[in-house]
């Protein structure tokens, strides 16, 4: 099946399927062994997460995508992907542009690398462009702080698959596999939730508020809308959600029926946040329309951290991008709240009792989930406190959030075999 992305191009699928063909492709190619972000970024190029990107940039594209916000070839692209090499490694392996060159990651072979170009680019352009601040307190720019003197372009071919580990294994679906599963589901329209939390009520409001505004005018007789809550793992940090938790309370909303559950299916992207506001919510946008969504959710502050970015900038960017250069819409939403007049929850554009208004405190929920109090309804589903209480027991050495243990003993996310 033909499945376009973003850019008008065919979903990108670069993977070699034949563990003996894989061996023979790698045999007595010179092995480079890369960090966690970069096997995440081989695995989203080769299954088309990153459509039209093949493998990484190259200068040219680097520098487009800070200057205009486009990749050389005009199409819309917000954050750099590079693959950063340490200048030394290339000198002592004498690695040189036309090479192939096998990236391992955790001892296994992953991927094949293409060499195209080795080049050098100014980080702290990089990051003023992405971030619009160089400030080390940001965590994007730490990010970009720790890349390595010398980028490698070129195509990446996967060698080796994944295996997801449960409970991410029924949430992990390729482009591909997701476009699939919405023409099975009848789906015409998708509406993306991107999330790092285990929901809270608001969260589920905002994707209710969300599925109106992308199903609009379709017949309501046969539901053709589906939300597709879409889970980013990558680096976690301590305070952080555990990631078990975050996918499977967001399954068991639907299981506990407060979404019906043929218009609602969690999923899981491996993505490193860049926490860079705007440019990110563009590609978060991009990203989602590779996975066959047709609508994406933005609320308040969307991928931002600290006060970097403005609440609503990541909603504006997307009034200076030229008409067309997106294959998805973005649904802007404001803030729900609870508001003692009205009696519930309700939605800032439409309750006028802003003084009396009560916010979700992402903080004084985390607080009494800590303390293993169970919040009101109200305002965090009986379901899913007691599935995060299973979680953290099952996966979270006991606690909910993300704590020294959990970093250093959790089981991965996916384990390469060996080839
Ligand atoms: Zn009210």
């Amino acid at each position: 099946m033909r499945y376009i992305g973003h850019g008008g191009k065919e979903i990108v699928e670069r993977v070699i399927p034949s563990p003996s063909e894989a061996r023979e492709r790698i045999k007595g190619l010179t092995r480079v062994s890369i960090s966690g972000r970069c096997a995440r970024e081989c695995i989203d190029i080769a299954y088309g997460f990153f459509t039209p990107l093949e493998g990484f940039m190259g200068k040219a594209d680097v520098e487009a995508v800070c200057e205009k916000m486009t990749l050389v070839n005009g199409t819309l692209w917000s954050i750099p992907i590079v693959f950063d090499i340490a200048n030394e490694e290339i000198r002592e392996k004498g690695i040189k542009e036309g090479d192939t060159i096998l990236l391992s990651y955790q001892s296994r072979a992953l991927a094949i690398l293409e060499v195209e170009e080795i080049f050098n680019y100014n980080r702290v352009k990089m990051e003023q462009a992405v971030l619009g601040t160089t400030d080390i307190k940001h965590p994007g720019a730490r990010m970009f702080n720790e890349l390595k003197d010398t980028f490698i372009s070129g195509k990446v071919t996967l060698v080796n698959t994944p295996k997801f580990n449960p409970p991410f294994d029924k949430f992990w679906y390729t482009p591909r596999q997701l476009r699939e599963k919405f023409a099975e589901k009848g789906w015409k329209r998708v509406v993306a939730h991107q999330t790092r939390n285990v929901p809270h009520s608001g969260h589920e409001w905002l994707m209710k508020g969300a599925w109106f505004s992308a199903n609009g005018e379709l017949p309501v007789e046969k539901l053709q809308t589906g939300i597709l809550v879409s889970c980013i793992i990558g680096p976690k940090r301590r305070g952080d959600y555990i990631d078990e938790a975050i996918a499977l309370c967001h399954q068991r909303l639907h299981e506990a029926r407060y979404f019906r559950n043929d218009i609602h299916m969690v999923s899981i992207v491996l993505w490193d946040m860049r926490y860079a506001g705007p440019k990110e919510a563009i590609f978060h946008a991009i990203l989602r329309g590779n996975l066959g969504c047709t609508h994406h959710m933005f609320g308040r502050d969307h991928a931002g951290v600290g006060s970097y970015y403005a609440p609503y900038d990541a909603h504006r960017i997307f009034d200076q991008i030229p008409e067309g250069s997106l294959n998805i819409k973005p649904v802007r939403i404001l803030e729900w709240w609870y508001c003692p007049i009205c009696g519930e929850v309700t939605y800032s554009g439409l309750c006028g009792h802003s003084q009396e208004k009560q916010d979700f405190s992402g903080t004084m929920i985390r607080s009494m989930v800590q303390d293993k109090v169970r919040p009101t309804k109200l305002i965090f589903r009986p379901e899913v406190f007691d599935k995060l209480m299973e979680c953290a027991d099952k996966y979270g050495f006991g606690s909910p959030f993300c704590t020294e243990e959990y970093l250093s003993k959790r089981q991965p996310v996916f384990e390469l075999p060996p080839l």
